[in-house]
């Protein structure tokens, strides 16, 4: 029976599947808006590529329509590779901690510098000293000292005739003396690519060790950003990008085209001349702005909560019928994750307000919730299926699988059987139609 049940789902499945024409067509649409958002065309191509991996055979959901599937895959792909949300600047090494600010001229690295000073001071109470490194320009230094001033920063005392590299070493000796936890290393910049001024900076890399080599990009820069960025990465090894001049940029391709080709995290965005105008980076707000090249956005958001509602249906439907497996705890563990929280999916699945406390003390708070499904992910089909198989010796493996311990695998499995029961027995009263024992 369980053979010919797998095979329609089978049938069900393929019948409701993205064709390779399917995913095409859509692509194409797709394809159009990332070169108006300016992305490098080199990632348009391995960006389209991915979506077309992820995409050809999966599953459609009944009420959006294959293009909107697509478009729907093409944006979390989007968001996924634009990377995760909040990503600090890593401080964690014995101080004082050397940042290291590299870029082309005018890119804004001595604005960052000074903004970033100031964030780091004012939230982290953190005592940083600023350096200038750029003895191509006069103005330079004296730029980097006006704006230590304005943000309340000590600027390294400037001394006429040094090399970057030994003001680098004068900036090291000081903040040790001074007792500082940051140095912050602006450099000097050319307007194209340059080798001496390559080989300068990594004699300064060497000899300060940085803990972050921030990579400064102007996000109007589109095309050539890519070339950039591979060439300071190659040569330096940057540890983050910080975007700027965002605030004049209505279209978020630089931002994909760094992250792409350097596959570094964009910590910190640029979003104005004030030295408070920087932002955190938030992957799904660049994404929609991305895809907001056509009508996208409203396109996404529609197939989005089609998708989720259908999902959660689909899972009151079985919760109704007593069929509550570890997929269906997965689904909906991720549904929480995704909703941030019980409050979304209340509202989508009639009835189940009810749950509200139990799953509140079930301890269900985003770090739990990223742990169970990891667990989930590493049991076979058949076991999240039919739990009842899982002894001793393979919830060992599913704990070695996933990082936890037996003890949490346990705990999942009791989690999983009460709320299993209870969607048993809220069904039970389900004659006069769905969930209707819910409802007084
Ligand atoms: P550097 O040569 O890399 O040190 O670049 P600067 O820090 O001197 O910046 C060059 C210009 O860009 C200055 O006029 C800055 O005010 C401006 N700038 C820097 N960051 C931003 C930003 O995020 N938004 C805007 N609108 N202007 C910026
Ligand atoms: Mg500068």
């Amino acid at each position: 029976l369980s053979d010919k049940l797998s095979g329609i789902l089978d049938k069900l499945t393929r019948r409701g599947a993205l064709t390779e024409e399917d995913v095409n067509a859509a692509l194409r649409e797709v394809r159009r808006a990332l070169i108006e958002a300016d992305v490098a065309l080199e990632v348009v191509r391995s960006f389209t590529d991915k979506v077309r991996a992820r995409a050809v055979g999966a599953e459609v959901v009944k009420s959006v329509t294959p293009g909107q599937m697509v478009v729907k895959i093409v944006h979390d792909t989007l968001v996924d590779t634009l990377g995760s949300e909040a990503d600090p600047i890593n401080l964690e090494a014995v101080p004082p901690v050397a940042i290291l600010m590299v870029g082309l001229q005018g890119s804004g690295k001595t604005t960052s510098t000074a903004k970033i000073a100031k964030r780091l001071t004012d939230r982290e109470r953190k005592k940083v000293l600023l350096a200038s490194l750029d003895t191509r320009r006069p103005a330079a230094m004296e730029q980097l000292a006006v704006l230590g001033k304005q943000v309340g920063v000590e600027v390294l005392p400037i001394v006429a005739g040094q090399s970057a590299v030994q003001i680098a070493r004068r900036a090291m000796e000081s903040a040790r003396l001074g007792g500082f936890d940051v140095v912050m290393l602006d450099t000097a910049g050319r307007t194209t690519l340059d080798e001496a001024l390559m080989a300068e900076v990594a004699e300064v890399k060497a000899l300060t060790n940085p803990h972050e080599v921030l990579l400064v990009a102007d996000a109007l820069t589109g095309q050539d950003a890519v070339n950039t960025a591979r060439a300071f990465d190659g040569r330096l090894g940057v540890t983050g990008i910080v975007l700027t001049r965002v605030d004049g940029d209505g279209r978020g391709g630089a931002a994909l085209s760094m992250r792409a080709v350097t596959g570094k995290p964009i910590k910190l965005v640029g979003v104005g001349e004030k030295m408070d105008a920087l932002d955190e980076f938030h992957p799904a707000r660049i994404a929609n702005r991305i895809l907001g090249m056509g009508d996208i956005v409203s396109l996404v958001e529609k197939a989005a909560q089609t998708i989720d509602q259908e999902k959660a249906l689909r899972i009151a439907d079985k919760m109704r019928k007593g069929k509550f497996d570890l997929d269906d705890m997965r689904e909906q563990l991720s549904q929480v994750e995704k909703l941030g929280g019980m409050g979304g999916l209340v509202g989508m699945i009639p009835g189940i307000a009810k749950m509200k406390d139990q799953i509140a003390s079930a301890n269900m708070d985003g770090k739990v919730i990223g742990r169970q499904i990891a667990i989930i992910n590493s049991m076979t089909p058949g076991e999240r299926r039919n739990p009842d198989v899982l002894k001793a010796s393979r919830k060992k493996r599913i704990a070695a699988g996933s990082g936890a311990k037996v003890e949490e695998v346990n705990r999942l499995l009791k989690q999983h059987r009460q709320m299993a029961d209870m969607m048993k027995m809220m069904g039970q009263g389900g004659k006069r139609g769905p969930m209707a024992g819910l409802a007084n």
